[in-house]
């Protein structure tokens, strides 16, 4: 049987000068990762990293620098489905400042890491990402 696809975005969050990340770490993951979900029917992809960014984290004085860092695909088991879901997954590089207040959704977390103090675990792959996201700051 063909597996069904799910487009999500996801935010890679980094300070203006590329030395940090924010990560969230969902409690059904249990992982600390990007902030991402499920791109709404009628959304833009910018318009749906903006709005999960806003409802997991509460930040919403966010730039969008870099709309297409990576596509990422996974089979995942998806609460949105019954059984396993190919997520296709556009990874965006955002910038916010850490100075504003988190407000993360119940049970989950969220907080900022410097790059060489990734917290463990991670989601796997995910580390390269948060690199080149970094980097893109650094060079500006
Ligand atoms: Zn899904």
């Amino acid at each position: 049987m063909p597996t069904s696809s799910h487009l999500l975005a996801s935010a890679l969050v980094v300070d203006s000068d590329g030395s940090r990340v924010l990560l969230c770490r969902d409690p059904r993951v249990g992982r600390w990762g990007p902030v991402g979900g499920h791109v709404g029917g009628a959304e833009t992809l910018t318009a749906a990293v903006q709005r999960v960014l806003a409802e997991a984290t509460g930040l919403t004085r966010v730039r969008v620098v870099e709309p297409h860092l990576a596509v990422v695909q996974d089979v995942v088991p998806c609460p949105a489905a019954a059984g396993s879901v190919r997520h296709v997954d556009h990874l965006f590089v955002v910038v916010a400042d850490p100075a504003d207040p988190l407000t993360p959704e119940p049970g989950a977390a969220v907080a900022w890491f410097g790059l060489d103090a990734l917290p463990d675990p991670l989601v796997p792959g995910i580390g390269m990402h948060l690199r080149a996201a970094a980097r893109t700051m650094a060079t500006q």
